[in-house]
Formats: structure tokens, sequence, C-alpha cells
């Protein structure tokens, strides 16, 4: 695809659009030219466009669609498959200004934002109103714009589901500069296609969201967590499917090794987690949480969910029921990936979706990879769901040979997780590091079809080029 550059007039046009907030040159802010994995690379735009209205992005699209420019938008650039990495140059429409929770329906259980409301603010925002917003992925300051473009999954899927059950309806910016407006705020819907969940996922590729109203729920009265230690993984994953068999019913479900909480624990620096008791040594966890609205109601689950974990090979269940606990107990677990980050070099990541029966299986094959290409192999993730986070590192190899390695790995990885019944991405998306992994997964059929629709919404191919199922 040949794409124009943004000569000086257009530039111009952009600064009348959105006057005082068009950036160029040694303005644009070097975080602008990756997200948080610039192992998929680096590339700064031609113009950075920090957009305040539905109308401004309107009149962008409709510039750059009829000059052939390239336009990549962007939240809080948290994403971690280059899914916001203008690679192709021209414009990065950033949509951070775009901040206000224009309304509740309280009566609805609804709540209408712009896309640059960060997640926790409207968590915080609707808790003080006795509402929660159910999806809570892992990065509290991305902005709910882009959870909604990559259906953000998180903790609590397990019991509450993922971004995409929440989002009743959306305005959105087309390619071409139409705005349109998608579903609404009733209950069920049998009316045509729903382009609002073609929307949901797409990663940026088929409109600009510029406005959402949510679902939000009444905030349950009570929630208390569980660290549960076992001395092997295989125990503790065996585990999960018990949970959903006695009917406990948690709101999130973790499992993680004891490497990743050793280190997590000292980026944070305070342990939670027991490393031995009773002269057993814990080498992996469960950290669950339970909701409810009856405190007696979840007594009587927690002394359950004692006896089942116990019964599968636990040494110990902790209950954090006091707010410090909690907290600490979920900010190790939170921390993850920063720490991991933290103390290492080169890294890639990959957040397969296996069913949760094979978590275990595939696990011990991932881990035996470590060897056949040279690479430590750390993993964490959401037990309940089966959402796997697997990170290959190196602090010793340079990119040039570490890049090859990883790229090895990650293909051993996605072929089991596919031969499993699994799928490339539970919550992350495909962005620009996975669309290799996604056609061999979903096959030449299912490409064609995606590529297909790409067109239909965007026919100069100009929005976010080279992500999800458009190769350049
Ligand atoms: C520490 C850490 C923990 C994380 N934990 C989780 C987790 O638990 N679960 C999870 O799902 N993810 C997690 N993530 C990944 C990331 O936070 C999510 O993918 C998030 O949804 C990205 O939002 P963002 O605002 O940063 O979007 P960006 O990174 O800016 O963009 C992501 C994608 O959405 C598109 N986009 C953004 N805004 C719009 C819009 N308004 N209209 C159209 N397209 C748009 C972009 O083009 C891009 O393709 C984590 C990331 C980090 C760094």
């Amino acid at each position: 695809m040949n794409y124009q550059t943004l000569s000086p007039e257009l530039i111009q046009q952009l600064s009348a659009i959105a006057p005082g907030r068009v950036f160029t040159g040694s303005d644009i802010n070097e975080d602008y030219a990756h997200d948080e994995m610039p192992i998929y690379g680096k590339s700064v735009p031609e113009a950075v466009v920090e957009a305040a209205s539905t109308e401004e992005i309107a009149a962008v699209m409709k510039l750059c669609n009829e000059n052939r420019i390239p336009v990549t938008p962007r939240g809080a650039g948290t994403g971690l498959v280059g899914g916001a990495v203008p690679i192709c140059g021209g414009v990065l429409l950033v949509t951070t200004r775009m901040n206000q929770i224009l309304s509740y329906d309280v009566e609805n259980f609804t709540v209408t934002v712009q896309p640059g409301v960060l997640l926790n603010t409207l968590a915080e925002d609707s808790a003080s109103k006795g509402l929660l917003y159910p999806p809570d992925p892992g990065e509290k300051f991305a902005t709910l714009g882009g959870n909604v473009s990559t259906n953000a999954g998180g903790m609590r899927a397990v019991k509450y589901g993922c971004t995409r059950d929440y989002v009743k309806a959306m305005t959105v910016v087309l390619p071409t500069g139409e705005i349109i407006h998608l579903g609404s705020s009733v209950s069920k819907t049998s009316s045509g296609y729903s382009l609002l969940n073609l929307m949901i996922g797409s990663e940026g590729t088929l409109g600009v969201i510029t406005e959402l109203t949510l679902k939000l729920i009444p905030q349950p009265k009570e929630t208390i967590s569980l660290i549960i230690p076992y001395p092997d993984m295989e125990s503790c994953i065996a585990t999960v499917p018990a949970f959903f068999m006695h009917h406990l019913n948690p709101q999130a479900l973790e499992f993680m090794g004891k490497d990743i909480v050793i280190s997590s624990e000292a980026y944070v620096g305070k342990q939670v987690f027991p490393r031995k008791i009773d002269g057993v040594e814990a080498e992996a966890y469960l950290l669950v949480t339970f909701d409810g609205n009856d405190a007696d109601e979840l007594d009587a689950v927690i002394e359950k969910a004692s006896e089942v974990v116990l019964e599968a090979g636990a040494i110990d269940v902790l209950v954090a029921d006091t707010p410090a606990l909690k907290r600490d107990a979920w900010a190790a677990r939170s921390s993850f990936l920063e720490a991991i980050m933290a103390d290492t070099k080169l890294l890639d990541e990959c957040d397969v979706v296996v069913p949760v029966t094979q978590i275990a299986p595939f696990l011990g094959y991932v881990e035996s990879l470590e060897e056949t290409v040279g690479l430590k192999v750390r993993s964490f993730g959401h037990a309940g769901d089966g959402n796997l986070h697997i990170y290959c590192c190196s602090n010793d190899l340079e990119e040039a040979e570490f890049l090859p390695r990883a790229e090895k790995f990650m293909e051993a990885v996605y072929i089991k997780a596919t031969e499993l019944g699994g799928q490339v991405s539970g919550e992350h998306g495909i962005g620009r590091g996975k669309v290799p992994f996604l056609a061999k997964s979903v096959g030449d059929v299912n490409m064609r079809l995606m590529e297909e629709i790409k067109k239909v919404f965007d026919p100069n191919l100009i929005l976010n080029p080279g992500k999800v199922c458009y190769k350049l």
C-alpha cells in the first residue's frame, strides 16, 4: 500500500482542526513511538494529534482518508502487542484528553464516558456511587477506549466476563470520517449483524471509538481473598475445576509459581505469601477472591473452599480478611509483569488461552522448552479461565540472538496451544506482534473473512495498518 507523507499544508490543516494539539518533529514525546512491549518495534509518527471531540476525530479521519495518510488510534499506550505503534508513520490519534465521565443512568445501571477515561478513574468514581464496573485488567491506567478495543480481560473475568460483556453502546468514527452509533442501553437485541461486537476487540483497525456506554452492577458488599500454597504446580492447577463443581463461583482465581512470587514481593518490598508451612515448601499458589452481600454466606463459602482445596493437596489456606492483607496480596499479584520487566533485559510475552483442564499439561510443555530454546521461561495466569501469561526472558543475549530464539519459542507455544484447543490471545489482542500466529491458528478462510471485513470499513486501508489481519 502506497501511503502519502504529511505535507506542511496537511499539518496546517490538522492544526486548524485541533488547534494547539498537533505535535511534530522534536515536540513528539518519545513514549508515542512504542507501547509496553517495545520488542515489537518502535516507530515515530509524523504528527501526533491529541483529539478533544468526536467531531475533531471525524475531521482528522476525513482529511487523512482523502490524502491516504495512515492513522493509528492510541489510548494510554499500555498495550502489550504493539497495537498502538504507528508503524507506517502518519498520524497518531491520541484520545487521552477525552477523559470525561459524561453521565450515569443509575436506574438502568449504565455510565457514558469518553474513550480516554482511565479504568482506575471509572473504578473509583463508580465505587463512590455504590456501583461496580466488573472488568478488572491488571493495568489500571489504561483507557476505557483501549480496553474496549482490545476486549481486555483481567482478574474478575472468571465470574463476570470480559470488557465485551459490559459494552452497551458506542459512538465510532469510521476511517472515512463518518460518525456512527452502535448498540443502545436495552437489555437484549436480535437486530441484525452486531457491528457493536465487531468493533469490540478490533484494536483500532475498523474505527475510532469516541464515546462508550458501559454496564455497571451493584457493588458487592463483602469480598474476601484466600492465599493457598501447594507443594507443586500440578496439584495447584488440578484443584481449579473443583471450585466450579462445588458451586464456589470465585470472583478471581489466579495461579502463580514460587519464583514469580519471590521476585514480585522483592519488587513491591513486602512478603505476604508463605514459603514453608509445617516443613513443606510451597512451590505454587492459588490466589482466590470471593464476593457477596452477606458475611455469613461468605464465611460458609470460605469454609467449603478450604475443605475442597485441602482435600486436593493444598498445604494450607490463609484468609486475607483485613483490607491491608488483601491489598498486599493483590499488589504482589498485580506487579508480576513489572517485576519481570524490572529484572529482565530482553523478554517476549504471550497470553494464550487454553481449556482449563489443559493448563497443567500445557505449562509442563512450555517449561520443557526452556532447555530447547535456551531462554528462561516464567509464567502465571488466570487459572479460572485458562488464560496464561508466558514470558521467555534473557539477561545475557544480545537482541539479534534473542529474537530468533523467542520466535522459535513462541511458535512452539502457539502450535501446542492450538493443538490443545486454545487460542492465540485471551485478552491482549493481536496487534503487530501476533499477526503470523493468528493466521496459523485460525486458517486461511477465517483470515480472508477478516481481511474483507477490514476493507468494508476502511476501503483505503489507512486505519492502523499492519495490525490484526492486515499484513503490510
Ligand atoms: C502491567 C500491565 C498489566 C496488564 N494487564 C492486563 C490484563 O490483566 N488484562 C488485559 O486485557 N490487558 C492487560 N494489559 C494490557 C493493556 O493494559 C490493555 O491491552 C489495555 O486494554 C490497553 O489500553 P490502552 O488505553 O493503553 O490502549 P493502547 O495501548 O493505547 O491501544 C491498544 C489498542 O487499542 C487501540 N485503541 C486505543 N484506543 C482506541 C479508541 N478510542 N478507538 C479505537 N481503537 C483504540 C489501539 O490502536 C491499539 O490497537 C496490561 C498491561 C500492562 C502494562
